[in-house]
């Protein structure tokens, strides 16, 4: 049997080339370090965690990321396996020893009599052959031209400008309102496209001195060249002049605020529908390098948002990914050219966790093809189908930034109460639903 050929030893990589093993399928996985580096990873083994030791929450009722735990360990992940293995005391995550847990991965993937792990840089893309790209946020210089050059040069971004996305039931309407500015569109749903919130000149100074103070992070070395051209942090954009926000994404202008028509709003924040369910919003040109626990408190600030749910935080990254609901297929599979699969973070997913979801479905799916059978996602009622789904075409393709797992991908269940409040009861039962619906995809196949 032809292997499949997998290029990049990371998270996704090394879950990919385990999946497609243990279906019996050959494997020559290549991985460029410790010859080649990055400026991220220090070592040369398998499944390398390049900064946090953290797979989030393990909390499998509460969490979308819990749930993708689950999905994975009931599909024999090994990155789940190992991580268990070396797991270290840390409340409700599953945080673990990094080196061991490294260690562990490289050993079993060593250890599997069907996997070849050959240390070379892949620089250019093969025509024929079962392939899966999962070189990752900091793919080579030379695959990335190659990429470019099969895809175009704007499918694949170097650095993701994150805006914050909101849970659109966590939005307070009694505050925000729906418009496009200028009353834009052909039809009523694009006359009111976006969702916004209105700010008194008051509200406006606050927001301003608390986006100065806030703590930051800064750019790793190495991290930033030719970044800053087209998309400014907002605090930078605050740092140039206290009013240079009001005339970029906070602008007033071509809006009526429906609650109050008289009253000119002095600056407004507008979010923009983020996928096709219209679940979730993203703070338009809000992308920023504040930290965490800053971002919640300076964007509940804005009126609107004061009771607002993220699912996910602005950045600013080095992150090599593909625009990938205009490229991939719903099999991962790049349309243009179907023998080159793409997995992890290079397919605009973002995290450890996402990332070695994405290779354990296409290992799975390459195995499947190579023993001449279909594999399709699970539905996406399941973390994992919901974060695919997402991927390959429920996002917004313009504005395709990478997404973390949330419950905001997840199609909603009726009747079950919206908001922060509701979270308690529906949380659980999106989690249940999910697992009997990932349970069903594995027992057909
Ligand atoms: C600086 C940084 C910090 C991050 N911190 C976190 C964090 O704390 N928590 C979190 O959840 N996520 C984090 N991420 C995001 C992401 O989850 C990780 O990068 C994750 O490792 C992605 O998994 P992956 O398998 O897609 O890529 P990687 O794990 O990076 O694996 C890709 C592999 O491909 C290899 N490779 C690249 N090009 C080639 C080539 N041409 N030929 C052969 N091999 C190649 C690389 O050497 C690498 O081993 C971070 C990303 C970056 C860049």
């Amino acid at each position: 049997m032809q292997p499949v050929h997998i290029i990049g030893a990371g998270l996704a990589g090394s879950e990919a080339a385990w999946q497609v093993a243990q279906a019996g399928v050959p494997v020559v996985l290549h991985e460029m370090r410790p010859h080649t580096g990055t400026f991220a990873h220090k070592t040369g083994d398998c499944a390398e965690m390049v900064c946090s030791n953290s797979f989030r929450s393990d909390d499998d009722v509460m969490n979308a990321v819990g749930q993708l735990h689950w999905e994975m360990r009931a599909a024999g992940g090994l990155i789940m396996a190992m991580a268990d293995r070396h797991r270290l005391p840390a409340g409700g995550a599953l945080a673990v020893d990094r080196e061991a847990f490294s260690a562990a991965v490289t050993e079993a993937l060593r250890a599997e009599p069907l996997i070849e792990i050959r240390t070379d840089e892949v620089a250019e893309l093969p025509d024929d052959g079962n392939w899966i790209v999962a070189t990752g946020p900091l793919t080579s210089d030379k695959l990335a031209d190659a990429i470019r050059r099969l895809t175009g040069t704007e499918a694949l971004a170097f650095f993701d400008a994150i805006a914050p996305i909101v849970h659109a039931d966590t939005i307070d309407m009694s505050v925000a309102w729906e418009q496009s500015r200028y009353d834009k569109g052909e039809t009523e749903a694009e006359r009111r496209a976006y969702i916004n919130c209105p700010m008194t000149k008051a509200e406006y100074e606050a927001f301003i001195d608390a986006l100065l103070a806030a703590d930051k992070t800064e750019f790793r070395e190495g991290e930033t060249a030719g970044y800053f051209d087209g998309c400014l942090p907002i605090e930078v954009m605050a740092e140039r002049g206290r009013e240079t926000l009001r005339h970029g994404p906070m602008k007033p202008v071509g809006l009526t605020n429906t609650h109050n028509p008289t009253e000119k709003p002095y600056a407004v924040v507008q979010l923009r529908r983020d996928n096709a369910l219209g679940t979730l919003y993203n703070i338009v040109g809000f992308q920023t390098k504040m930290k965490y626990g800053a971002q919640t408190q300076v964007f509940r600030m804005i009126p609107g948002l004061q009771n607002a749910g993220f699912a996910r935080l602005g950045g600013i990254h080095r992150n090599s990914f593909l625009n990938s609901p205009t490229l991939l297929d719903d099999r991962m599979r790049l349309r243009r050219q179907p023998n080159l699969r793409f997995a992890g973070q290079v397919t605009g997913v973002e995290g450890y966790v996402e990332s070695a979801a994405m290779g354990l479905l296409a290992g799975r799916m390459a195995a499947a093809e190579a023993a001449g059978r279909d594999l399709t996602a699970p539905p996406f009622t399941t973390a994992m189908g919901a974060l695919v789904n997402h991927i390959t075409g429920g996002a917004e393709a313009k504005t395709f930034q990478p997404m973390n797992v949330n419950f905001g991908l997840f199609p909603p269940l009726d009747q079950m109460r919206g908001g922060r409040k509701g979270r308690k009861d529906r949380y659980p039962a999106y989690t249940q639903r999910a697992k009997d619906d990932f349970s069903a995809w594995l027992s057909a196949q």
